[in-house]
């Protein structure tokens, strides 16, 4: 009977009006309405990756899409550089030492951020790097790295290709990909895009589709230069997931209704501000410094003396409140609060309001609606500039 609130890194609540638009009756994929409803709505993403390159459009999770990314521009044998802040780098780590690519890991501890100057020193003995991997929001950890300076230093110290998985953020984050110079920017629609799991979206820059070009790796559904050659004539190389391609052309009327993209930018570091504040004003940790903190995710410490798994299984049950846990050694010691794509102040102050709930069931020590009023105050601030 109740709603699930759904707080997690993706999947995430789908919105009404998107829902209704995957609900048209089906076109094919080959007729002139599709053409038009594929072409339209790439270019109206276009301004959410921040380029004017052509969006791609896989009919898959984010995962292969990224397997696109590696398997298009490097060969077995290559070098390739690996920045990894948490579970969704490693990820990378993996993706690359399967194909065979000979993998040099700049690895980070959980709940840091990759900064310019240690991809700097990190490069500097590194003469044939063919990519530069990177996340951009690392979904464990709820960290933003800084990827429009790591692509400078990219960019200035080699030659490499500089690929992006912004699966957890794009929609949600800004990007400026043709201006920071980033080669291949990937997404996945369940997170900051408003849509069900199923269509990956990426880009690719003028130079890495010169790579491409010339890139031997065999690759068959995961080509992107027979997605290129389709999305000329505005089709894919294969059945496209049509629903959530009309689920996307409603997003974009949203983001418009909302003022456009920077607006929704803002409303998701606004968002990130008043779940920070309310954190600290409930004297609970949180485990990313302000600088890098992400504004989609936020990796929270267990409360004090609280056991998590049995504080996480009493906000889902009584009060249907659904956080997410931690990954891999972080498992029991942090929750994920997730604030993306669909996802307002409004339930900002829901989420925070029930989640003092739960910690008046637990006897947590705390003033019973400093969180909110904190939340509270963020927002407001807000409305007064
Ligand atoms: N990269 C990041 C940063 C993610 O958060 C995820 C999923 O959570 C993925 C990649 C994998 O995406 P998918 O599960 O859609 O294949």
């Amino acid at each position: 009977m109740y709603p699930n609130i759904l707080r997690h890194p993706g999947p995430t609540p789908i919105p009404k009006k998107v829902q209704l638009a995957m609900n048209q009756d089906m076109i094919s994929h080959r007729s002139e309405e599709f053409v038009q409803l594929y072409r339209e709505t790439t270019n109206r993403v276009k301004p959410i990756f921040g380029t004017k390159q052509e969006i791609i459009l896989i009919p898959s999770g984010g995962t292969a899409a990224l397997e696109a990314a590696a398997v298009n521009t490097v060969s077995p044998g290559e070098e390739v550089v690996v920045i990894t802040v948490g579970a969704f780098g490693n990820y990378f780590v993996s993706i690359c030492e399967k194909y065979g690519f000979k993998v040099h890991k700049l690895e980070k501890p959980w709940g840091e951020a990759c900064t310019e100057e240690e991809l700097s020193e990190f490069l500097k003995p590194l003469t044939n790097v063919k990519a530069v991997f990177a996340t951009y929001n690392e979904t464990s950890t709820g960290i933003l790295n800084p990827v429009n300076r790591l692509a400078q230093v990219v960019r200035t110290q080699t030659d490499a290709l500089f690929i992006v998985d912004g699966v957890s953020c794009i929609g949600g984050a800004p990007a400026e990909m043709d201006q920071w110079g980033i080669d291949i920017l990937v997404t996945g629609s369940q997170k900051a895009m408003m849509l069900p799991p199923g269509l990956a979206l990426l880009s690719v820059s003028d130079r890495a589709w010169k790579v491409i070009e010339k890139n031997q790796t065999p690759s068959y559904y995961l080509n992107l230069l027979s997605y290129r050659e389709w999305a000329e004539k505005g089709m894919t190389p294969n059945t496209p997931a049509v629903s959530l391609i009309f689920g996307l052309s409603a997003v974009c009327d949203l983001i418009e209704e909302e003022g456009g993209f920077s607006q929704t930018v803002t409303r998701h570091e606004l968002m990130k501000n008043m779940v920070r504040q309310a954190m600290r004003a409930l004297s609970i940790g949180l485990l990313t410094a302000d600088e890098y903190a992400s504004p989609t995710i936020t990796a929270i410490k267990a409360p004090e003396g609280l056991n998590l798994g049995e504080f996480l299984g009493h906000l889902k049950k009584k009060y249907h409140l659904d956080f997410a846990g931690g990954l891999g050694h972080l498992q029991g010691k942090i929750f994920r609060f997730g604030h993306m794509g669909y996802c307002f102040p409004s339930d900002i102050l829901q989420a925070v309001s029930l989640l003092e709930a739960g910690l008046q069931d637990f006897n947590y020590s705390f003033e019973p609606g400093a969180g909110v009023l904190a939340a509270q105050k963020v927002f407001l601030a807000a409305q007064q500039k």
